[in-house]
């Protein structure tokens, strides 16, 4: 349970409070203009018959109402593990606490609240878990809904994006707090060496090369000393220019040191086969299914065997 928040954000952001282990996490968020707005991401318990279950989505909701009791506007959202259907009672149960504080679903706001963001094909599961509840208040504020569903995701959980008209002003860079240097290194192997030869041949023939008659292996003239030494350095500064224009410099930290060009073709497999199906309809058996199942699966697979080695 936590927020991922833009480094130059974080002075908008404050942490505030934690309940139900692992279940709810509340922030305030400072926007521009001195307006302040409750953020509480939750996840409520799966249903079962037992009571456990039942006490633990009270306590959480005894816990939104703690930070609601603030009177900000608040977005609470997360994994509820329930569809916002009137029949169903844990709906039932969040819709009264919630709607006292003019708290409201926006399930319509995608693809008429019938979309689809839990997904277990092996299991034939699928439904409509993740919301997000609003202020009354705030819900003019949203610009627009989508489920994120791609080939990349390799959850069963499929994320919902909501854009806020909200404005946040970004820091400026800390000038007083020490920065990390950051290390880069040259990335042959990320670079195409195709063009790198194509350079070294372009910069190389550029240079003149030195004439220098009447010249053996005993010769001691200092003007044909320079000549060598200058169509050395010539050389030297030619692959240099050639390797800074087409060899990238990335910093150390950026790749996953488990990465190669296999998980990089399975993830494009992946992406490729998802889109054709999502361009299909969505089709729930069939050609386009199996396949695009059984690469995910493989791409999924490989990603597993990679963090092992
Ligand atoms: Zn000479």
């Amino acid at each position: 349970m936590g927020f991922l928040v833009r480094k130059t954000l974080v002075h908008k952001f404050e942490i505030c409070a934690k309940a139900v282990p692992g279940r709810c996490l509340s922030a305030i968020i400072s926007l521009d203009f001195g307006e302040n707005v409750n953020i509480i991401t939750v996840f409520f318990p799966c249903y079962t018959y037992n009571v456990s279950h039942s006490t633990e989505l009270s306590e959480c909701l005894s816990f939104l109402e703690d930070v609601l009791n603030n009177g900000l506007s608040s977005v609470v959202l997360g994994d509820m593990n329930f569809a916002c259907n009137v029949n169903n009672e844990r709906f039932k149960q969040c819709y009264s606490v919630l709607s006292r504080y003019n708290v409201f679903h926006c399930d319509d706001m995608i693809d008429n609240g019938n979309c689809i963001t839990y997904c277990n094909y092996s299991l034939s599961h699928s439904s409509f878990l993740h919301h997000m509840f609003v202020t009354d208040n705030i819900w003019q504020d949203i610009v627009c809904a989508e489920v994120h569903d791609t080939g990349v995701n390799l959850s069963y959980h499929i994320p919902i994006i909501y854009k806020f008209r909200w404005s946040l002003n970004h820091s400026a860079k800390q000038a007083d707090k020490p920065k990390k240097v950051k290390q880069y290194s040259w990335r042959w192997d990320k670079s195409d060496l195709e063009y790198y030869y194509q350079c070294t041949n372009h910069s190389l023939s550029l240079i003149n090369i030195p004439t220098t008659p009447d010249c053996d292996l005993n010769c001691c003239l200092g003007s044909h000393f320079d000549a060598i030494n200058m169509y050395y350095e010539n050389i030297v500064a030619a692959l240099h220019c050639a390797f800074s224009s087409a060899i990238n410099c990335i910093p150390c930290d950026t790749l996953k040191p488990f990465w190669n060009e296999e998980l990089d073709r399975l993830k494009n497999d992946s992406i490729f086969w998802h889109y054709l199906w999502l361009d299909a309809g969505r089709p729930s058996s069939g050609i386009l299914q199996y396949t695009r199942l059984s690469v995910k699966a493989k791409y999924k697979l490989a990603i597993k065997i990679a963090c092992l080695v």
